[in-house]
């Protein structure tokens, strides 16, 4: 478990460097559930995700020796953003690994956050491999996306600061993929106020999280393309952390599928004025669903990453309800 103090001191330790989010009020939700709806405006961290949070958190813990070495992964998404910014920010660098199928708009947000892209074979697997070998080799620092303690305790700040917005909260709805950010979410506001619900909301395609919980132990499940693309990705067979507290702390994990995660993402534009990717939709796409009227408010929804294609933004604006394999 990690502590309340931790979590505190990741907060400490943070506060300089990201940007304490907004949670505002959904009239339009708040109407339609019948209950004050609040929204962590998440998406509006630096990077666009609350990633910076635990990135930063375990950054500013290595050693200065470790720092001038450098950090490296095999992101591509978020969390290499965060990483990437981070460390630029933090008198470091990082080196981001990518396979030559990465599309090159993704190699090039990478450099533009001052990160070194390294371009080696044609999967996520031999991109692992050489971030393998450079820490062997170059004694890097590798910094894992969810299963660490400092990641966990730097994506529990979000937790401290919705029960500070708002203390009357009776349940907190968030994003669930690997579970750092629900795991450090949870261990924050129910070491607050154990009575708060922690609701984990992720994807039917793909929701590994929920089918280890379900198995009693980390399974591996069938990947598929979806909206919400942030949340792909196994919890890892060899999962340390993350799997114990989300079982242990989340009181329900609840799925949405694909068509529901457009409406969630088209509502956070129409009637928020809010653009939001997939992953950051899917508190709002289970509320609208009506999948949590057992739930009792006050509700607070983490919408926590904005990094949407906004060709595909557009198309889901207009009325796209599913993402196909190929497209
Ligand atoms: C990474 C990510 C998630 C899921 O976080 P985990 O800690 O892996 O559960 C949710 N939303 C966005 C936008 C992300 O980037």
């Amino acid at each position: 478990m990690i502590s309340l103090e931790t979590i505190e001191q990741a907060r400490e330790r943070i506060v300089k460097h990201i940007r304490s989010t907004p949670l505002v009020m959904s009239a339009a939700l708040s109407e339609l559930i019948g209950t004050q709806v609040s929204l962590k405006l998440e998406h509006h961290q630096l990077t666009g995700s609350f990633k910076l949070r635990g990135a930063t958190n375990a950054i500013l813990q290595l050693s200065q020796s470790e720092r001038n070495r450098g950090i490296i992964a095999a992101s591509t998404g978020n969390h290499g953003r965060a990483l990437s910014y981070a460390a630029q920010a933090m008198g470091s660098r990082a080196t981001i690994c990518m396979s030559r199928l990465v599309p090159e708009n993704k190699v090039s947000e990478i450099r533009r956050l001052g990160a070194s892209v390294r371009i080696v074979g044609s999967s996520q697997d031999d991109a692992q491999e050489e971030v393998d070998r450079l820490v062997a080799e170059e004694g890097l620092s590798m910094i894992p996306p969810f299963d660490h303690p400092r990641i966990i305790a730097g994506q529990g700040t979000l937790g401290l600061e919705i029960v500070q917005a708002m203390p009357q909260v009776a349940a907190v709805l968030v994003p669930l993929s690997g579970g750092g950010l629900a795991a450090g979410v949870a261990a924050a506001v129910k070491a607050v106020r154990p009575e708060i619900k922690v609701i984990g909301i992720t994807m039917e395609r793909g929701a590994a999280m929920k089918a280890s919980i379900d198995a009693g132990h980390p399974v591996q499940v069938e990947e598929h393309r979806s909206f919400a693309d942030s949340l792909g990705g196994g919890i890892g067979l060899a999962n340390a952390w993350t799997f114990q507290m989300c079982k242990i702390l989340l009181d329900e994990v609840v799925l949405v599928d694909e068509s529901e995660i457009a409406a969630g993402i088209r509502h956070a534009y129409e009637y928020e004025r809010q653009i939001v990717e997939g992953a950051g939709a899917v508190g709002i796409a289970a509320l609208l669903s009506e999948k949590l009227a057992h739930v009792e408010g006050p509700i607070a929804a983490i919408l926590s990453g904005g990094n949407i294609d906004m060709a595909l933004h557009r198309n889901v604006v207009n009325g796209l309800n599913t993402i196909g394999e190929g497209s």
